[in-house]
C-alpha cells in the first residue's frame, strides 16, 4: 500500500479528477490502480484567494515495487497500518466492573467483552434516549422553551454532545476508536477528515449502538447505578458498594474501571476518604464566546466561503499573556449552540455542542486562561472541586436564577463596563440569558487575560473583537482539576491493587478520543493481570 500526501485538489474535486491526479503523480496507466481510498482530507485557506483542499491518498497498484524505482523521493512512501496486539481471552475470577459509560468507560467495557470478560458496566445516569424523553416532558411541562435544543449525553452531562474528534495525543488505538465509532453508525468521513466531528444527534444512535455491542458480547449495563464506594481488604479492591434505584448493593470483583469523568465531586470525596491517593492539577477556566457563523466563515474562507463543500468554517487560536497563564480557544463548535453542562443545583457552567450539519446562525468556542493549583485556595487535593463549585454558584446568582446564565458584549468586558442590552450577536444558551458584568463572577486575573486574549485573537482572525460578539459564563469543567495516582506500567492506582483510574475524570484525558484511547489501554493492562 502506498501513500500520497500533499494533493492539492480545487473546492470542487471529484474521485475522477483525484483519480486523475493520482495517475499523473505516480505516472501509471488507469488499468494499474487497484485501490484508491481517502487517508486525510483538510481545507488550505492561508491564501484566501485560493481556498482548496489537501489530500491524502491510499494506493494500491500492480508491480508496487517497479513503480516505487521509478518514482522520485518524497512522492509516495508504503503504509504500514499500526500493529494492534491480539486481545487474549481474559481470567477474571469475578466479572470486572466499569463505572461510568462515557467514552472511557464504554470502551473499556467494549474491549473487555471482546476478551469475553464478561464485563458490568455500571452508569449513575439514565440512557441517551431515556434523556432525550425527559427533555420533551421538560418542554410539554414548560420548564424548557418548545424549541431549546438542551442536549443530553449516556449518563453524565454532554459526554458524547458535540463529538469533535480532534486529539493532540498519538497512540495506535486512535484508529481503533473512529472505526468502532463508524462501525457503529459514525459517518465514514471521521476516517480522514483532519478535523473529524460526528455530531450531536448521529452520536445518540452510535452509543447505543456501542451498548447493545456490549450486552452482545455477555457484558451487563446497569443504569441508574451509583458507585458508593469500594470495597476493599488490605490494599486489594474486592467489590464495589453501588445504589440503584435507591438500593444498597454489593457487586463482588477484584477488577474496577473507574471512569468517572471531571464532574463526580461526590465519588471523588469518597474515595479520598477511601485513602485513594490523589493530587491537584492545573485545568482551564473561562467563558464561551459566540459569533455570527457567517463572519467567521469570510474571515476563514475569504470569498470561497459559501461553497457547499466547505461548511461552516472553525477555528484554533491562542495569544501568550504576560502572567504566563495564556488564553486559548477550546473545544470549537462551528454553527452550533452554548449549552448547560451543570451538574449541582444552583451551580451554573456551560459548553457547546453542534449537530452534524453545523447549521446554526452562530460559531462558539470556549476562551479559556489557564488556572493552577495556587489559584485554588487551598492544598488539599479537592480543594480545586470547591474553587469551581464557587465560581459556577456566583454565575448562577448573576443569571438571577433558573440556570439562566449571565451574558456580556465583548466591548463592554474591553471597557470594564456592564451590558445592559445585546447587540447584532444573539446568544443561543437555553433556558435563556441576563445581561451582565463577568467580573461579578470571574476572578479578575481571568478577566485580564480573556481581554489581553480576545485583543490578541483579533490580530488572529478578523473580527474576533467584534463588539457584539457575546461571552456567556462560565466555562468551569474543561478538564478536571484532581489527578488520582495510578502506577505508569500496571495503570493501577498506586496502594490500591484492582483499582485502575481511567479518563478524563482521573486526570489522564482530555477530550473524546484520548479518554476512549485510555479506556482501551486500562482495559488491557486489566486483562493482562488477570493472566499473571
Ligand atoms: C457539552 C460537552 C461537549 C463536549 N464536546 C466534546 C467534543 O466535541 N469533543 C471532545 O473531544 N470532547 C468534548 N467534550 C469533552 C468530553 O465529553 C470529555 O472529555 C469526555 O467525555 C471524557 O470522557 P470520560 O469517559 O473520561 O468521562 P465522562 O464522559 O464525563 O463520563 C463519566 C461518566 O461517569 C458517570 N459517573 C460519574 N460518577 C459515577 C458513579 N459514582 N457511579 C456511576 N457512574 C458515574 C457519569 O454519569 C458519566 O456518564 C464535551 C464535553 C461536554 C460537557
Amino acid at each position: 500500500m502506498l501513500r500520497l500526501d500533499n494533493l492539492s485538489l480545487p473546492l470542487d474535486w471529484t474521485m475522477a479528477t483525484l483519480t486523475e491526479a493520482v495517475l499523473r503523480k505516480l505516472r501509471i496507466s488507469a488499468d494499474m490502480l487497484q485501490s484508491l481510498t481517502l487517508a486525510k482530507k483538510s481545507v488550505d485557506a492561508r491564501d484566501k484567494t485560493d481556498v482548496h483542499f489537501v489530500l491524502s491518498v491510499d494506493v494500491k497498484v500492480k508491480n508496487e515495487d517497479a513503480v516505487c524505482k521509478r518514482l522520485k523521493p518524497g512522492v509516495a512512501h508504503r503504509v504500514n497500518p499500526p500493529v494492534i496486539p491480539p486481545l487474549q481471552k481474559a481470567r477474571f475470577l469475578h466479572p470486572p466492573v466499569v463505572v461510568g459509560a462515557g467514552p472511557a468507560g464504554l470502551f473499556a467495557a467494549l474491549t473487555l467483552a471482546q476478551a469475553g470478560a464478561n464485563p458490568i458496566l455500571i452508569e449513575r445516569g439514565r440512557p441517551v434516549e431515556d434523556r432525550t424523553q425527559d427533555v420533551a416532558a421538560m418542554q410539554a411541562r414548560g420548564e424548557l422553551d418548545p424549541d431549546s435544543n438542551v442536549q443530553f449525553g449516556e449518563g453524565g452531562a454532554g459526554a458524547f454532545s458535540d463529538g469533535k474528534l480532534t486529539t493532540g495525543t498519538k497512540s495506535p488505538y486512535i484508529r481503533t476508536v473512529l472505526q468502532t465509532f463508524v462501525d457503529h453508525g459514525a459517518p465514514e468521513d471521521i476516517l480522514y477528515l483532519s478535523k473529524p466531528h460526528i455530531g450531536t444527534d448521529r452520536l445518540k444512535g452510535v452509543v447505543a449502538s456501542m451498548r447493545r455491542e456490549i450486552i452482545r458480547l455477555g457484558g451487563t449495563v446497569l443504569f441508574e447505578t451509583r458507585l458508593t464506594e469500594l470495597i476493599v481488604r488490605a490494599s486489594h479492591v474486592e467489590g464495589v458498594r453501588v445504589q440503584c434505584r435507591g438500593e444498597e448493593r454489593e457487586i463482588l470483583t477484584d477488577c474496577v474501571l473507574l471512569a468517572i469523568g471531571h464532574s463526580a465531586r461526590d465519588t471523588m470525596q469518597r474515595l479520598f476518604q477511601q485513602g485513594v491517593m490523589m493530587v491537584q492539577k492545573p485545568f482551564a477556566m473561562g467563558v464561551r464566546i459566540e459569533h455570527p457563523q457567517a463572519l467567521i466563515s469570510q474571515s476563514q474562507y475569504g470569498r470561497s466561503w459559501q461553497h457547499p463543500a466547505l461548511g461552516a468554517a472553525d477555528y484554533k487560536l491562542s495569544v501568550h499573556t504576560p502572567d504566563g497563564r495564556g488564553v486559548y480557544t477550546f473545544c470549537m463548535c462551528p454553527g452550533g449552540e452554548v449549552i448547560a453542562a451543570a451538574s449541582q443545583v444552583e451551580g451554573l457552567c456551560v459548553n457547546g455542542m453542534s449537530y452534524h450539519a453545523r447549521a446554526g446562525r452562530n460559531a462558539n468556542a470556549a476562551l479559556l486562561v489557564g488556572v493552577h493549583p495556587g489559584d485554588y485556595g487551598d492544598d488539599h487535593p479537592l480543594a480545586g472541586f470547591v474553587w469551581q463549585r464557587s465560581i459556577e454558584q456566583a454565575a448562577y446568582l448573576l443569571g438571577g436564577g433558573g440556570y439562566k446564565a449571565p451574558v456580556q458584549r465583548v466591548e463592554d468586558l474591553l471597557s470594564g463596563r456592564a451590558t445592559t442590552r445585546l447587540g447584532d450577536v444573539l446568544p443561543t444558551y437555553q433556558p435563556g440569558v441576563t445581561p451582565a458584568d463577568l467580573r461579578d463572577c470571574l476572578p479578575d486575573f481571568i478577566i485580564e487575560n480573556l481581554k489581553v486574549g480576545i485583543r490578541g485573537m483579533d490580530g488572529q482572525l478578523r473580527g474576533f473583537a467584534h463588539p457584539d460578539a457575546v461571552l456567556t459564563g462560565v466555562e468551569t469543567r474543561s478538564s478536571s482539576p484532581v489527578r488520582l495516582n495510578r502506577e505508569r506500567a500496571t495503570l493501577m492506582a498506586e496502594g490500591l491493587d484492582g483499582l485502575f483510574p481511567v479518563g478524563e475524570g482521573a486526570g489522564y484525558a482530555g477530550g473524546i478520543v484520548s479518554a476512549a484511547v485510555d479506556g482501551i489501554v486500562a482495559a488491557r493492562a486489566a486483562m493482562e493481570r488477570s493472566l499473571i
